[in-house]
């Protein structure tokens, strides 16, 4: 396995998004949710924190959807994950995009070692369902994080609605998702990613529930958080 340093890491979980890879900056691809999800959560975090001029690191970044987003408005990105495949296709994208993003192929446990408390601000969009443990990757994030910055999040609720919604609908009914790509069991409460958050000494302050219709395939903020969700928090001063 690559990067056996990170203990934090699921094999079958970074083959499944290597099988992605090629395909996802394809807007109609098989990362289409996220497409569709990323105006509306990178317009949570520029409202919210400053970007341009800003040092922000995007973990778990897969093919750059986010760190694109943060980087065109003016945010110094470093994209992290420990998929190589998807970061060899985020470093092909810029050629297109003529961003400049720091990509590498590296965990959270070893940047936050390595450059602790140097981001303005730490995003980690989609992730936290898909690692073996949940509350050292957000002890990572809170390491990485300057004294006053601000960590953003985005996940799946652990609801029957989002059993249906991201799991039956997304993955066996629309098949819009590979099938396997969530597991319901590993999907966390609002309350208990708070709790998480609270032990790695970071503040929560708000919590947003993330709409969508994948047939209108529009996207926005609601107070609904039953199923996809965002949320901000800070590291104390
Ligand atoms: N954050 C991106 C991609 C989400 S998909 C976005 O929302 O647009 C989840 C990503 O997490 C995949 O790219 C996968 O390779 C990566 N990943 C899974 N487990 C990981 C781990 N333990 N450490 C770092 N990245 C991981």
């Amino acid at each position: 396995m690559e990067h056996a340093t990170n203990a934090n890491v699921s094999a079958a979980e970074i083959a499944r998004f290597g099988k992605l890879a090629a395909g996802w900056w394809d807007p109609n691809g098989e990362s289409r949710p996220l497409h569709d999800l990323n105006p509306v959560r990178a317009g949570f975090i520029a409202d919210r924190t400053t970007l341009r001029g800003a040092r922000v690191a995007d973990v778990g970044c897969g093919g750059g959807l986010l760190s694109e987003a943060l980087a065109r408005a003016g945010a110094q990105v470093t994209g992290i994950d420990l998929g190589e495949k998807v970061i060899g296709i985020a470093k092909l994208h810029l050629y297109e995009s003529n961003l400049s993003v720091d990509y590498r192929v590296q965990g959270s446990h070893e940047l936050a070692l390595a450059e602790a408390g140097t981001f303005d601000a730490v995003c980690c969009m989609e992730l936290i369902e898909h690692v073996p443990d949940p509350a050292a990757l957000v002890q990572d994030l809170a390491r990485m994080v300057k004294p006053g910055g601000r960590v953003f999040m985005s996940t799946i609720n652990r609801t029957p609605l989002a059993f249906g919604a991201a799991i039956v609908g997304a993955e066996y009914i629309t098949r819009m998702l590979p099938r396997g790509t969530h597991h319901y069991a590993q999907f966390l409460k609002p309350s208990e990613l708070g709790a998480l958050l609270r032990r790695a000494g970071l503040e929560l302050d708000e919590v947003k529930g993330l709409g969508y219709n994948p047939l209108s395939r529009k996207a926005w903020l609601t107070g609904m958080t039953q199923v996809n969700y965002i949320l901000a928090a800070t590291r104390p001063a």
